[in-house]
């Protein structure tokens, strides 16, 4: 089994999804006390959050590249950014390192495709929801058309993840307001929504809309498995 390195912390609640679903899904792949091989960095969100405000996005992923280059060197055979919205650094954190960085939106867009989704909502912060890192490669290396909520909801959405799920507060109002933007998006044309952060599972289920939803720490926890099992 191969080594799966995270750069988690951010926030460390979706940090500890990435950690029960990849052990759940080793130990229901080879069985018995089988669980996965990981080496966790785990960073002070407080400074991170500070500069993706103030768009220093270079200093952040300095910061992430010396993690990737701490896991490469205590032996992980592969490293994840454990949230969508610092893929904005992907490519600085990948030039740090020689083994491979399994890229959420990649890991995605292959889950889509498996399910011939090819018009999808995106509920993320606003970063992730604005700005073409994630977006942008959804479309342009995978074919797939990615919709929005308007600037009111984006709001709603971006403020949720910061002022509650990320410090670990679940509030039903808050759900009742992302599944209307779920609504929102459902009749704007998308067949499907990417819980594109991975703290947005904590808040809104498959159980509590009929629209598919795609949660990218559960998808990104199974290609860190696929990864670390192939060959096995
Ligand atoms: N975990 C979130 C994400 O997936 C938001 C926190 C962050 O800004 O990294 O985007």
């Amino acid at each position: 089994m191969r080594t799966i390195g995270l750069i988690g912390g951010m926030s460390w609640e979706s940090t500890v999804s990435y950690y029960q679903a990849i052990n759940r899904n080793v130990q229901m792949r080879l069985g018995g006390l089988h669980s996965a091989k990981i080496i966790l960095e785990s960073v002070d969100f407080a400074p991170i959050a500070q500069m993706q405000s103030d768009s220093e996005w270079d200093k952040a992923g300095l910061v992430l590249a010396e993690s990737a280059a701490r896991l490469q060197s205590a032996g992980a055979d592969c490293v994840l950014i454990c949230t969508n919205t610092m893929h904005n650094v992907a490519e600085q954190v990948e030039n740090a390192i020689d083994v491979p960085l399994l890229h959420i939106a990649d890991a995605t867009a292959h889950a889509l495709q498996a399910d011939h989704i090819c018009k999808v909502g995106l509920l993320g912060t606003r970063f992730t929801m604005e700005q073409d890192f994630y977006k942008g490669r959804l479309t342009q290396q995978h074919g797939i058309e990615v919709i929005t909520p308007s600037d009111t909801s984006r709001t709603i959405v971006h403020d949720v993840i910061y002022n509650e799920l990320c410090l670990g507060q679940i509030c039903n109002d808050s759900r009742e307001q992302y599944l209307q933007i779920i609504q929102e998006l459902a009749q704007a044309g998308a067949q499907a929504v990417i819980l594109g952060c991975t703290e947005i599972a904590l808040l809104v289920k498959q159980g509590d809309t009929a629209m598919p939803l795609y949660d990218t720490t559960a998808i990104h926890a199974q290609a860190a498995v696929e990864f670390a099992l192939a060959g096995n």
